[in-house]
């Protein structure tokens, strides 16, 4: 019954998404749009001392990439920006089939692992990573 709790934790996101809107004042805006799917998303960051202090996203898209984007956001709050973009980079790995998720607690991420027997379906999930990624790049070399 595993495959029914990473529905469930995906239908709990997309009802309930954590930190959806935008931050204002911003560091960083990204839009990406995945139009195989019709799904677009938006994420928007705050950075202080190098580390996330706010992330959100906004946009309208299929429940896996609601889902994927605002467990995202609860991942990412709090980290540095280095440690971040290797745990997007990771997440991004897993969702090539890749590697395992460096033995790190996956919690919510595992249940977006079963996105990849979709293949069609994988960039669904992987949108607003690449968007927090590209931003957190800009972002970087900015305060550099
Ligand atoms: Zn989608």
């Amino acid at each position: 019954m595993l495959e029914e709790l990473y529905e469930e934790i995906i239908l709990d996101h997309y009802r309930r998404p954590r930190n959806k809107g935008k931050v204002d004042p911003s560091d960083f805006v990204v839009h990406d749009s995945n139009p195989l799917c019709g799904d677009e998303i938006d994420i928007s960051a705050r950075l202080s001392d190098g580390k996330i202090t706010e992330v959100k996203f906004d946009g309208r898209g299929c429940a896996i990439c609601m889902a994927s984007a605002s467990i995202m956001t609860q991942k990412l709050r709090g980290q540095s920006q280095l440690a971040a973009q290797q745990f997007i980079v990771g997440f991004l790995n897993m969702m090539r089939g890749e590697t395992a998720f460096g033995g790190k607690e996956l919690g919510d991420l595992k249940a977006l692992e079963g996105v990849l027997k979709f293949p069609v379906r994988v960039k669904c999930a992987t949108l607003a990573w690449n968007a927090a990624l590209q931003g957190l790049r800009q972002g970087a070399d900015k305060q550099s």
